[in-house]
């Protein structure tokens, strides 16, 4: 990489800390062992206690698999804590193919369970307790959830249809610093974290244009961007502007993807793609953490992904696309029809949330959360969960539009409607 990065300024020495787990270490070893190797190291239960016989999946388009004797029993065991191999290799394969990015050799990645699991442990790598840290202003409340414990000194950075805006970051980073020069005790941030493509909980969409001014400011502000991709394959008109894994020269980013929203959110499947020595120091996290993700569930998705092939997946990801598309497109109408003049909102690009803003309104906390849930048996989320400053006044609201149907879309928008107007007569 054309990188003159150095790692060890942004691996705090807690997680510096962290040592290789030698049983964990001989799993991985054990695991590319030629057949006669024996191996009295390893503390497997044994799979002929395990009580399943088979397990066969079927998928909706006919085709189908089936998992029994050693197959089923290497798909029921403990793992390398990287992930199940072929599954690696798959989704470095596809990670490849998708963002292309530069250096590739330079980069690696590990499966998480999730996306949340990944961002949580590499904010824990990297953020001392009382660090600032650069968010697009409003983010998704699951960060403010990682951020909470380490008493983080959130910079928001505002954002308008298009996402974050270069200039504010720019401008967020210039006062900062100013603020470091009169108090030695401040440090400059040293992470973003970035929704960038469908954004929760704001739809919005960063173009490229931007993507590459914003990637500019993070490298003359040495800054790692946390790239939350968990919407890119969600983008309503055409494909995602590239991410910025892909226009990553120098090293910076740390790329968090996610099966959930595309494939199945109970298999709890993510992965972290990023710089090699952020990664291993990632993979000892785990292997003390959680060991592991669930080998029956990256069985399951590498088995899928063999079936399918890379065009196949990314058809079906389209057919995902399009199915929350027209749900966005009913909610669109549903709140023309019952919000227009009550409320603003932005059309989302991507993702699966609407962001409302209501006129006339200063906060609606109670208004959703006690008239709305009690009395009209609705419930939208308020926007203070995702504020960097969840302790203001807010007047914007968080609307789904992935579970529920179109009528009940409709409904929803109509109660709403009829508690805004409840809210300003009383
Ligand atoms: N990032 C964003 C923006 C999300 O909306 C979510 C889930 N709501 C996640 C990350 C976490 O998803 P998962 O852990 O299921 O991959």
């Amino acid at each position: 990489m054309e990188t003159t990065m150095d790692y060890r300024n942004f691996i705090k020495p807690f997680s510096g800390r962290r040592r290789p787990n030698i049983t964990r270490e001989l799993t991985k070893l054990n695991y590319n062992a030629p057949k006669e190797a024996i191996s009295l190291a390893e503390g497997m239960p044994n799979e002929a206690t395990f009580p399943f016989e088979k397990i066969t999946v079927q998928l909706k388009d006919g085709s189908n698999f089936t998992l029994r004797g050693p197959q089923l029993g290497s798909a029921l065991q403990y793992l390398p804590t990287r992930g199940y191999p072929p599954l690696v290799k798959t989704l470095s394969e596809f990670t490849y193919y998708v963002h292309q990015p530069p250096n590739w050799e330079a980069r690696e990645l590990i499966v998480t369970n999730g996306s949340q699991d990944g961002l949580s442990k590499c904010i824990e790598m990297m953020l001392e307790e009382g660090d600032p840290i650069l968010v697009q202003n409003p983010l998704y409340a699951g960060i403010e959830g990682i951020l909470k414990p380490f008493k983080a000194s959130l910079i928001p950075v505002p954002q308008d249809q298009n996402g974050i805006i270069p200039i504010m970051l720019k401008n967020a980073l210039e006062d900062w610093k100013k603020r470091c020069t009169a108090d030695k005790e401040l440090k400059m941030p040293k992470l973003i974290y970035l929704n960038p493509t469908g954004s929760n909980p704001c739809g919005a969409t960063i173009p490229l244009e931007r993507r590459k001014e914003i990637y500019k400011i993070c490298c003359d502000y040495n800054i790692i961007i946390l790239e939350d991709n968990a919407y890119y394959f969600i983008h309503f008109n055409g494909p995602s502007p590239p991410s910025f894994l892909s226009l990553d020269t120098e090293g910076r980013v740390l790329h968090f993807d996610s099966f959930s929203k595309v494939l199945s959110s109970g298999l709890r499947l993510g992965w972290v793609t990023g710089p090699s020595v952020l990664i291993q120091n990632l993979e000892l996290h785990i292997q003390s953490a959680h060991l592991h993700s669930s080998t029956l569930s990256q069985v399951m998705v590498q088995n899928l992904l063999k079936t399918w092939g890379f065009e196949k997946l990314i058809a079906h990801f389209g057919t995902v696309c399009s199915f929350y598309k027209i749900r966005r497109d009913c909610t669109v109408a549903a709140m023309e029809r019952h919000l227009k003049g009550l409320c603003d909102w932005v059309v989302p690009s991507g993702g699966m949330f609407v962001w409302i803003k209501v006129r006339g309104v200063g906060d609606v906390y109670d208004m959703l959360l006690n008239r709305g849930v009690k009395n009209k048996h609705v419930t939208f989320v308020p926007g203070h969960a995702f504020m960097a400053d969840p302790n203001q006044a807010c007047n914007y609201i968080r609307a789904a539009f992935s579970k529920a149907s179109p009528k009940q879309i409709d409904k929803a928008m109509s109660l709403l409607a009829e508690l805004i107007r409840e809210e300003k007569v009383l």
